[in-house]
């Protein structure tokens, strides 16, 4: 994992962002898209972002128990979650209805704690918020307990559909329909930010970065608008080879026998499979960068492994596979391995995140 790749993304977008006033909450949610929350939220910070931003209030509170004090948002709760721990750190928390307004606000009583809320409309994602057919009555009961001191509303926000394709319609209804929303918190008497934009219209639509930008797949060097902006990719996967062996013509290889050597070769053994994050659907359709260059994984991908078709190259064990990169050496990218199975690169990078693959940073 390269640091100063997040370093560098993080700080591209954080002047980008300045330009408009806005301030930064790198997106850390499901480890960091795979690739180490800690790390990544430290090194983000380092690099201007003020806000970090998660899903879950567990993952908020691993951020606040690894020493993390920046302000921490999460999005996406039950009614009966453990609001207290959260509220007692401080923890900025999103509110989709009245009764998880009324579970943080009796959880914020109990503590003691004023709790930070940021009340959500659904503007069109319709997958979670407010409907727009009771926001007025929840402003008015998030206004009435700000009154009384055991809440305050510090954002009104939304989730955009459909950014990543630039010129769609249902971008500038979602930010219109924030704007009429965000027009009767203020007549409620209520001062809070606004925040709608991902990695998309944060890169794309400066207009709808309001007083804060919520970016996740670009702080990796992933593009959901490639050529919008210059970022490096932060994940790379390498393995090594732990058996390379000479074998005939005519040998089939591996499950199912799906391939077939037409002369002698050397097959390379790379002890990484599905349980590793290659999605078996690549069988057949992938190649790893080894010895130089690109060279083709025959067979299927196996659970655990995957062979290599090295040719007559001195191939030998120990030799660095890279399983992906960001890509300037010519080794294939976490986004051809999206296209290939008709996925996305946010898929492939977050589905690294398991205990068997081991993490380093540099
Ligand atoms: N904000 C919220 C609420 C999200 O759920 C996400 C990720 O899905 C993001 C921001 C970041 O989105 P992206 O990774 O497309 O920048």
């Amino acid at each position: 994992m390269d640091l100063d790749a997040i370093r560098y993304n993080v700080d591209q977008l954080t002047r980008l962002a300045a330009r408009t006033g806005a301030q930064t909450m790198a997106v850390i949610k499901a480890d960091a898209y795979g690739h180490g929350a800690l790390a990544v939220g430290n090194a983000a910070l380092a690099a201007g972002a003020s806000w970090l931003g998660v899903a879950s209030v567990d993952e908020a509170l691993a951020l606040r128990g690894a020493g993390i004090q920046s302000r921490v948002f999460c999005w996406l709760h039950t009614v009966d979650d453990n609001f207290g721990p959260a509220v007692a750190a401080g923890i900025h928390l999103s509110v989709a209805s009245l009764r998880q307004l009324w579970a943080v606000n009796s959880a914020a009583r109990a503590v003691g704690v004023e709790a930070k809320v940021h009340l959500k409309i659904d503007t069109g994602l319709t997958r979670s918020g407010c409907q727009p057919a009771e926001w007025s009555a929840l402003v008015e009961a998030a206004a009435t307990a700000q009154a009384e001191g055991s809440l305050e509303v510090a954002g009104v926000w939304s989730h955009l559909a459909c950014a990543d394709e630039p010129g769609h319609p249902s971008v500038d209804r979602q930010a219109a329909r924030l704007d009429d929303a965000y027009k009767v918190a203020a007549n409620a008497g209520l001062n809070p930010i606004r925040h709608i934009a991902n990695s998309a219209a944060t890169l794309t639509r400066p207009d709808l970065h309001f007083d804060l930008v919520r970016p996740g797949i670009a702080v990796y060097g992933l593009n959901p608008v490639p050529g919008s902006a210059t970022l490096r990719p932060a994940m790379s996967f390498r393995s090594t080879v732990s058996l390379a062996r000479r074998v005939p013509a005519g040998e089939a290889v591996s499950y199912g026998h799906t391939w077939t050597t037409e002369s002698e070769t050397t097959l390379a053994l790379v002890p990484v499979g599905y349980a590793d994050g290659i999605p078996r659907t690549l069988s057949g359709r992938m190649e790893v960068w080894l010895g130089g260059r690109r060279r083709p994984v025959v067979g299927r991908v196996c659970m655990d492994q995957i062979v290599v078709d090295c040719g007559d190259d001195p191939i030998t064990d120990g030799d660095e596979v890279l399983l992906f990169g960001p890509g300037d050496r010519g080794e294939p990218t976490a986004r051809e391995w999206a296209d290939t199975i008709g996925t996305i690169d946010y898929e492939i990078v977050t589905g690294m995140y398991r205990p068997r693959v081991s993490r380093s940073y540099v």
